[in-house]
């Protein structure tokens, strides 16, 4: 390495610390040495045909369940193996780095990019993020952990600095990142477009150098977002190492840099080493193959993620799964249940290979007595004045046993650059599901959103609700199966639905000047904030039904030496009638501490099959460093002495089991 660099002129040295074209390093064709290609994803391959645009054209590739819906499976498995699957479909396009996961937390369920993320929870997301970017590392495909750090919000993310302390920064928003450095080593980590406390992320020395590299270990190259860096030279000396996509006038601003000595050519080497060892390593990475995955797999691995990931919201009368005794005529009402929104839209958007149909799959599954009708009405455009529309819904709805409307919001409200205005749905979807609530006292919603919504204006008048969210180009056979009982939901809500809006801890009455964002909520995001302070909410975090039912049993403790990590079990039976999946979750609750705590916090989970009848121990493991909070007094973790309650349940506010333990 260090020969090749003395062989670089200053100018090729440069040129390395840019992009090529949009989606490429630069290369040195005098030394042979060749570029590398990334391409978005992070739920499919998304690989423009024209490498000097940022938009366009991408090749049909496998659309995965979104990261959103990835994340309701809390399966950590899924989650590597839909890594494991694209990287194969990286390695057929030559790709060597795929731009996710992104593990930014969820703060407000106006964000335009929720879509995008895992959970208002740090340490699910860290988890996940972990499996997903070892899914890809073992299988030599560099993985690009973004958007570092605090992007919550697209509104102002070019210019906006989220104005957040050291703790809050610590406890939450750092957090994902530091576990999966930790867990799983990502290759490179992308910086975020706003500012973090008055700095633009892409130039801020203590984020990406102080913190990022010193203190959370990251030995991995940082990527800018595309177009984030606003003065090269600053954002080299906060060591950020490649620029992208290229631009003449960083190239410009680094060479005057150097010659008015504000750069050295230590400062130029100590990037170019990086970035050359990660090319490196790529090219390497090339020559190792892994058996191919073929489609027919991928396809059924996009199903079993789509499928695990659907969260049952409610299920009065248990009118769910459609049982044929029962059900004869169906009616499907919204164009939905032929196309579904299956992601959201901007720099994440796949396009995909194949797109199942929830009408053909429920036509081909259904027993041949039950009849299935379409009414093909486009809920979420609908003008609110087109009656024909809703009359026509009415209509076959009132001829059926039981209706499932089809509502969502998909890739224009949900969005990169964009946040939602409210998180209600459109209104013309909301007078749907009444109107036909009204005429068929058996309706079922089937929501595909990225981000919590508020139902306050329709779920008392409907029976049950499902949540399809994204789940890719599977989820339309996945949702089938789910709806005639042929799998059990097993999901469960990674973050918090609100009664409303005004209810949430990031909400803003005010006008947001674009300028600085305060996260005066601090620590209290999404359930931290709801179960401290007593909020009633419409679904918990970690919630979702099931068609069986589970109960649990038998906590204890199960060790002798406390001096590194709690390990304790309990029991979980399935008590229903049919096999099923639980997610338990271990949350703790410290009744005394020197600082303000969450009533609780996700420090485990577990998730478990079970045929009717059977049970299983389930053991959780808790490090002692997770149970610290960050002093900024002393700069430093603080495990406190005392009593801790370790809380086992079924959801943030459904707590089964507790045990206490005194440190
Ligand atoms: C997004 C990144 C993405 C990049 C390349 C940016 O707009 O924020 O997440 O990887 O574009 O498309």
């Amino acid at each position: 390495m260090n020969e090749l660099i003395h062989l670089l002129t200053l100018d090729e040295k440069l040129m390395l610390l840019t992009g090529k074209d949009i989606w490429h390093t630069a290369t040195i064709d005098r030394l042979h040495l060749s570029s590398i290609r990334m391409a978005d994803g992070p739920h499919g391959l998304r690989k423009l045909t024209d490498v000097t645009q940022g938009v366009g054209e991408s090749i049909p590739s496998v659309a995965f369940p979104t990261l959103s819906a990835l994340a309701t499976t809390w399966n950590l498995d899924l989650a590597y193996q839909m890594a494991e699957a694209l990287a194969d479909e990286c390695k057929q396009q030559n790709v060597d780095v795929l731009l996710g996961p992104g593990t930014n937390i969820k703060r407000t369920p106006l964000c335009g990019r929720n879509f995008e993320y895992f959970s208002e929870d740090p340490y699910l997301s860290g988890k996940l993020a972990s499996s997903y970017i070892q899914g890809l590392e073992d299988h030599s495909v560099a993985s690009c952990l973004k958007h570092f750090a605090a992007n919550n919000q697209e509104f102002g993310r070019m210019s906006m600095s989220s104005d957040i302390d050291l703790r809050t920064l610590r406890e939450i928003y750092f957090k994902p990142f530091e576990m999966a450095i930790k867990d799983s080593h990502p290759s490179t980590i992308m910086c975020a477009y706003n500012k973090l406390n008055g700095t633009y992320c892409s130039q801020n020395k203590w984020l990406l150098q102080d913190i990022l590299r010193d203190t959370l270990n990251f030995e991995g190259i940082v990527i800018s977002d595309w177009w984030a860096v606003h003065d090269r030279t600053a954002a080299l000396l906060a060591s950020l190492d490649l620029q992208m996509p290229y631009t003449l006038e960083s190239f410009s601003n680094l060479k005057s840099a150097y010659e008015n000595g504000e750069i050295t050519m230590e400062d130029i080497d100590t990037a170019l080493t990086r970035i050359l060892t990660f090319i490196e390593t790529c090219l390497e990475n090339r020559k190792k193959s892994f058996p191919s995955i073929g489609l027919e797999f991928k396809h059924q691995l996009a199903e079993e993620i789509a499928l695990e990931s659907m969260v049952l919201l409610k299920n009065e009368n248990n009118i769910l799964p459609i049982s044929s005794q029962k059900i004869h005529k169906l009616s499907l009402i919204g164009e939905y249940a032929d196309k579904p929104f299956i992601q959201g839209g901007g720099s994440a958007k796949v396009n995909p290979i194949f797109c199942d149909s929830t009408f053909t799959a429920l036509k081909d599954l259904a027993p041949d007595d039950l009849k299935i009708s379409l009414a093909n009405v486009y809920a979420t455009w609908l003008p609110v004045h087109d009656v024909e529309n809703i009359v026509h819904a009415v209509e076959v709805a009132r001829d059926a046993d039981m209706a499932i409307v089809f509502v969502g919001n998909g890739d224009i409200v949900e969005t990169e650059s964009l946040d939602r205005e409210h998180i209600k749905l459109k209104r013309a979807a909301e007078i749907l599901i009444r109107e036909v609530a009204k005429v068929n006292p058996q309706t079922v919603v089937v929501l595909q959103v990225g981000s919590a919504i508020d139902m306050s204006n329709w779920i008392d008048k409907v029976q049950a609700v499902v949540l399809q969210g994204y789940a890719g180009g599977a989820s339309g056979l996945a949702l089938a199966k789910l709806l005639l009982g042929h799998t059990n939901p097993s999901g469960k809500l990674t973050e918090t639905y609100p009664l409303c809006l005004e209810d949430c801890p990031a909400y803003e009455k005010d006008f947001m000047d674009g300028i600085s964002l305060n996260y005066k909520e601090g620590i209290m995001v999404g359930y931290r904030y709801y179960d401290t302070y007593y909020k009633e909410v419409a679904y918990p975090f970690g919630f979702g039904l099931s068609y069986t039912s589970f109960s649990y049993s038998n906590i204890k403790l199960i060790q002798d030496d406390y001096t590194h990590e709690i390990k304790l079990s309990c029991s979980l039976t399935n008590t229903g009638l049919v096999y099923g999946k639980e997610i338990a979750q271990l949350y703790v609750h410290r009744a005394y501490s020197k600082v303000l705590r969450p009533d609780k916090e996700l420090k485990g989970f577990q998730k478990v099959g079970l045929a009717p009848g059977e049970k299983a121990e389930i053991i959780f493991l808790v490090p002692l460093s997770e149970l610290a909070y960050f002093d900024i007094s002393t700069n430093s973790w603080q495990e406190e002495p005392g009593s801790i309650d370790f809380l086992i349940g079924a959801s943030s506010r459904d707590i089964r089991l507790i045990i206490s333990h005194t440190l």
